[in-house]
């Protein structure tokens, strides 16, 4: 059993240490906390979970603490993969739920499978997911200053099970003051992607990310028998190649956990039951 996480970037030059400890916290707690739900759940079922409390804490830009779009609204993106099916359910600008990533979740057995718009909205009322505004008044302040945010703080998972089966979930507030209708990469094979080989959850530039189509590249590599780092370091040195901005979490079917990041630095954390890893 395998988990790792992420939370987004972290920018020594905008952001204060204070904020750099609590999201270590955070993950430090995340990530042990799922290691403990995936010893009696399944990969599938455990990145729902995390990804649920990484949407639940306002630090990150994903559910609570989304930004906010150029016309004041919050939407926000989620997907969720199962490396064994090779299935793929997703929300794209879903607007007022709580937890974009369970609504994906209730999508995954279904014949429609990514929703977009009013249309993931109104799946969700109708699967009794209450109305709830995820902006928090940071946002709030940072969207009249016109500021943005500081940081991009998307949130995702990866995690290998007891029986060998992959599953990745990503989740996203966006990237701020965008064009409404914008989609960003999260809930896209390019930022969200399994198979039986590898899983990988992306953040960054969704732009970038889409361009270079960071998770199937990597996941297809690995599959077509490249080792993790080699599919990353191919994969990085195209992202490079469009001057693009991106991270990404995996994990492969031998359990070899792997990250990497275009530039300082992703936020993330990793367990394996004994060693405890996380972004410094
Ligand atoms: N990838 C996200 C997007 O472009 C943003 C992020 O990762 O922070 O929407």
């Amino acid at each position: 059993m395998k988990i790792i996480i992420h939370g987004g970037f972290f920018s020594e030059s905008s952001q204060s240490m204070a904020t750099k400890i609590a999201k270590q916290q955070a993950l430090r707690h995340v990530v042990k906390n799922a290691y403990d739900y995936l010893k009696t759940h399944t990969a599938l079922e455990t990145v729902a979970y995390a990804v649920e409390q990484l949407e639940n804490d306002e630090l990150f830009n994903a559910g609570i603490g989304s930004q906010i779009q150029s016309d004041g609204k919050i939407r926000m993106s989620a997907s969720i993969m199962d490396g064994e099916s090779t299935k793929f359910s997703g929300v794209i600008n879903i607007e007022n739920v709580k937890n974009p990533i369970r609504v994906a979740e209730k999508l995954f057995p279904t014949e429609d499978r990514v929703l977009g718009g009013e249309g993931a909205t109104n799946f969700a009322r109708a699967h009794k997911f209450e109305f709830f505004n995820p902006e928090i008044p940071q946002r709030r302040k940072e969207y009249e200053a016109k500021t943005g945010s500081k940081s991009l703080g998307t949130v995702g998972c990866v995690a290998l099970d007891e029986k060998g089966n992959i599953a990745t979930a990503t989740s996203t507030g966006g990237k701020g003051f965008e064009i409404p209708g914008r989609i960003s990469d999260s809930a896209t094979a390019a930022g969200n992607y399994a198979n039986s080989y590898c899983g990988v959850s992306c953040t960054g530039i969704g732009e970038d990310i889409v361009s270079t189509a960071v998770a199937t590249k990597i996941v297809t590599r690995v599959s077509d028998g490249f080792t993790i780092d080699k599919a990353f370091e191919k994969t990085f040195a195209e992202l490079k190649a469009i001057d693009g901005f991106a991270g990404a979490i995996a994990i492969d079917h031998k359990g070899t956990i792997f990250h990497l990041d275009s530039h300082p630095c992703m936020v993330f954390a990793s367990f394996d039951g004994n060693t405890l890893d996380v972004f410094e």
